[in-house]
């Protein structure tokens, strides 16, 4: 049996390979071109606390393809961990991520922090020492950076992430895992993290406020981190009723289209000065 899923899992992948080997190169180029070219951009998505104030903005990665227009991650950032790009590309981010937050707290919205997705390949390179680098470039204040990494990141091996978080923390960044609930996390590995923040993955938070399973989990994970001491923010929030779920369950945090959609920097000026600060 095993062998034979074995076997399978070869054949899928040839062909795989087969059919996308010639498109995914033409894409690496491409994308190690759009570095080159300054082609990436930042997409901002605002944060809000239980009352509705902005407390930080998720960066999101855009790429400006001169042709087929802005594109979302899900359309290259599989390639990029692949091929190794998302190392660079990542630098990048975590860099123009500081300077936005520089620009933000010129502008009277320095209270805000800004969070950065790390992917595993990055993560395990190191990043302590771009985030030291980036946080004495642009003079950040404690607890205004933030590193969002999975559970699978973290707990791939638990004790070098340990090490490397606790250099990331010692620089006064947050960290927070991303997509909680979907991975395998070692509840006794939790405990000793350098953690701040859950966020609570989009596919928990969808059907909020139905009676469905998801709430018995979105529950759990929300007293998980009570417990725990950190803060819990939910992605995904959509609509009232979930809103109101996560009010009533006393979640910290909330991200999602019913407050705020992922917008480019001069937008996202333009919404906070529109709230009065
Ligand atoms: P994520 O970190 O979990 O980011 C949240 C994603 O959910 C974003 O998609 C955001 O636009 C989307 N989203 C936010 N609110 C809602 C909502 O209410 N409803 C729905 N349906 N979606 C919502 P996006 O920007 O396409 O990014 C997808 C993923 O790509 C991210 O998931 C993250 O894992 C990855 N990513 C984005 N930027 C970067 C980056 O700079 N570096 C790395 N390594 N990964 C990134
Ligand atoms: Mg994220
Ligand atoms: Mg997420
Ligand atoms: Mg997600």
């Amino acid at each position: 049996q095993a062998k034979q899923r074995g076997r399978n899992c070869i054949v899928a992948y040839e062909q795989a390979f087969d059919r996308g080997a010639g498109e995914r190169l033409q894409l690496v180029l491409q994308l190690r071109e759009a570095l080159r070219q300054e082609q990436f951009v930042l997409a901002f998505q605002l944060q809000f606390d239980r009352s509705g104030t902005p407390v930080g903005v998720e960066s999101l990665l855009r790429w400006k393809h001169p042709e087929r227009g802005l594109l979302a991650p899900g359309h290259f950032i599989g390639v990029c961990e692949e091929s190794g790009l998302i190392v660079p590309i990542g630098r990048w981010v975590l860099r123009e991520a500081a300077r936005r937050w520089r620009m933000l707290a010129d502008a009277g919205f320095g209270d805000l922090r800004v969070a950065v997705n790390v992917s595993a390949m990055q993560f395990q390179q190191g990043i302590a020492d771009d985030v030291a680098a980036v946080v004495r470039e642009f003079e950040l204040p404690r607890g205004v950076l933030e590193i969002e990494l999975t559970e699978s990141v973290v707990m791939s091996n638990p004790e070098a992430a340990v090490a490397s978080m606790q250099r990331i923390r010692g620089d006064g960044v947050c960290i927070a895992i991303d997509d909680f609930g979907t991975g395998y996390s070692s509840l006794a590995y939790l405990k000793r993290l350098p953690l701040h923040r859950l966020k609570i993955d989009r596919a928990f938070v969808r059907d909020l406020g139905t009676g469905a399973d998801d709430e018995t989990i979105c529950s759990a994970i929300i007293r998980l981190a009570q417990s725990l001491g950190l803060k819990a923010i939910a992605e995904g929030v959509e609509t009232e009723a979930q809103w109101r779920w996560l009010q009533d369950w006393g979640c910290d945090e909330v991200q999602g289209f019913l407050f705020a959609r992922p917008m480019g920097f001069d937008d996202l000026l333009r919404q906070l000065r529109l709230r009065g600060g």
